[in-house]
């Protein structure tokens, strides 16, 4: 009998797999991929040499995980790489807002009539980062906050949505950067919570940056993984469990799934009928001839570029993606690893990566209209392409079955499930079934590269392994 059985090794099934293994539990994992990473990859999607994340890239919150923090995993490998501005924000007049690790280099960026509320709204959160990440992305049930003073007052300015927290600022610069920030979750300004969302980010910027790791994102399981095996943990792959009886008995089951599918396999039955998913992205991974040729000197230091000159410009494609058209004008987030990282591009050659948001299940080509806005700020992108390989919702949820729809947050973020995911209940990783456990982003704090929901849900389980190995 083992202690646990995972299901899914992407960074939250190997975190929760890791969490078991350190303290002397027996644990597998059963992955449904030929390799390990989940939305943590990296391959060669286009040309020979050309090494490309189809997924994540960026990872503000992966290097201020609290999980990841007290893990080894630099000794297994991670490195992470800090471009020298962690995000840039250009404008059609060839100007940028910027979120640097410094505040007063933010600031001084949004113009001086917002550098002042830029820098009321964060300084009580200056040096708070470690407590303040803990505090968010504990699990509800384990107690007191550590900071509840900083923990509300995180809360009062982000609970509401960030087009609320932007009338503090005057002008468009400052505003567009929140908005940019906000659409890390694909859902409409107006919506309840994105503030917050807005706010960890530039948070996190200031505290740790926005690195991303050397060699790609696959770094960051192959680390999580290679502990794993040191303390005695074993990963099978090739192996898409379909039932529980397809693996071994075990006193624990946690699933790094999407709920619908941790329903069919234990049985569940309609545990989480109710659970819903939500837009989805059009993705483009470029092999480059050279540098993107942005006009802004900002966007070209930058290791994230967002692309989406006005707050009502992102608001608007958002909302379409939210509504089920295909943004017109599509809010870009695009990603510039081989600026920084060598291991990437065949000398003098780069990747970039892109993606815009649309609606869940959405059939069509974004292509053209991802260019045309990458034109805008970077005129002769085109000419720079020699190759280009592209995945809308079908393709990213054959890539990975916890996509559906192509929903690459696993679950809208939305109404009840915003805050309660993935369904009211006072520990949210554990299921009906007293040995059944859920860890992947469909549980909090959600989508990212942290291993928390892995991390929260391994603290759920062994107190059931306890239990159960008397
Ligand atoms: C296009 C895109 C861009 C993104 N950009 C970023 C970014 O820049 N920064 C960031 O932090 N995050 C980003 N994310 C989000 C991030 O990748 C995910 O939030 C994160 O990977 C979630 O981790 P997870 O372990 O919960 O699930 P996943 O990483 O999805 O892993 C789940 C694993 O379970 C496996 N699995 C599923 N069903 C079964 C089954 N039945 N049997 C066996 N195995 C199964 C899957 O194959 C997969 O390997 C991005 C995602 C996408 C798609």
């Amino acid at each position: 009998m083992l202690d646990a059985v995972v299901i899914g090794a992407g960074p939250n099934g190997l975190t929760a797999a890791v969490e078991l293994a350190r303290r002397g539990m027996s644990v597998e994992v059963f992955e449904a991929r030929d390799t390990i990473g989940g939305g943590a990859r990296t391959e060669e999607l286009t040309l020979p040499g050309f090494r490309h994340d189809p997924c994540s890239a960026v990872h503000p919150t992966g290097i201020g995980s609290p999980a990841f923090r007290d893990l080894p995993l630099e000794r297994y490998g991670l490195e992470w790489l800090h471009p020298e501005l962690p995000m840039a924000h250009p404008f059609p007049d060839g100007s940028a807002a910027v979120l640097s690790r410094s505040v007063g280099e933010t600031a001084r960026s949004f113009g001086v009539r917002d550098a002042g509320p830029y820098r009321r709204l964060v300084d009580p959160f200056r040096g708070k980062w470690d407590t303040l990440a803990r505090d968010m992305m504990r699990g509800v049930f384990e107690g007191f906050p550590r900071d509840p003073v900083t923990l509300a007052r995180f809360g009062l300015a982000g609970i509401p949505p960030v087009a609320v927290l932007n009338r503090r600022f005057h002008d468009e610069k400052a505003r567009a950067v929140f908005a940019g920030c906000a659409a890390h979750v694909i859902h409409p300004l107006t919506g309840i919570a994105t503030g917050a969302i807005a706010l960890t980010f530039m948070l996190a910027a200031h505290a740790y940056g926005w690195p991303i790791a050397r060699g790609g994102s696959q770094a960051i399981p192959d680390a999580l993984a290679g502990y794993l095996r040191d303390q005695g943990g074993v990963i099978h792959t090739d192996y898409e469990v379909k039932r529980l009886d397809d693996l071994p008995p075990a006193r624990a089951y946690i699933f790094d799934t999407s709920p619908t599918a941790l329903a069919r396999i234990a049985g569940l039955g309609n545990a989480f009928a109710s659970y819903r998913y939500g837009p989805s992205a059009f993705k483009i991974d470029y092999a480059l001839s050279g540098p993107a040729p942005w006009t802004s000197e900002e966007a070209r230091r930058a290791g994230t570029v967002h692309v989406g000159p006005t707050e009502g410009d992102i608001g608007r494609a958002l909302r379409d993606a939210h509504e089920g058209r295909a943004p017109e004008r599509p809010f870009l987030i695009t990603s510039q690893p081989s600026l920084i990282d060598p291991t990437r591009a065949p000398e003098g050659k780069h990747t970039f990566w892109v993606y815009g948001h649309v609606p869940n299940g959405w059939t069509g080509d974004l292509t053209d209209a991802i260019e045309r806005q990458l034109e805008r700020f970077a005129p002769g992108f085109r000419d720079l392409v020699l190759a280009r390989a592209t995945a809308g919702p079908p393709e990213l949820a054959a890539r990975n079955a916890n996509y559906v729809g192509g929903d690459i947050g696993v679950g809208s973020f939305s109404g009840l499930q915003t805050l309660l995911r993935p369904k009211p209940r006072r520990n949210p990783y554990t299921t009906s079934h007293p040995a059944v456990f859920l860890c992947s982003s469909a549980t909090p704090p959600g989508g990212g590269v942290h291993g928390m929901c892995g991390h929260n849900a391994a603290r759920a389980a062994w107190r059931r392994i306890r239990e159960t190995r008397g």
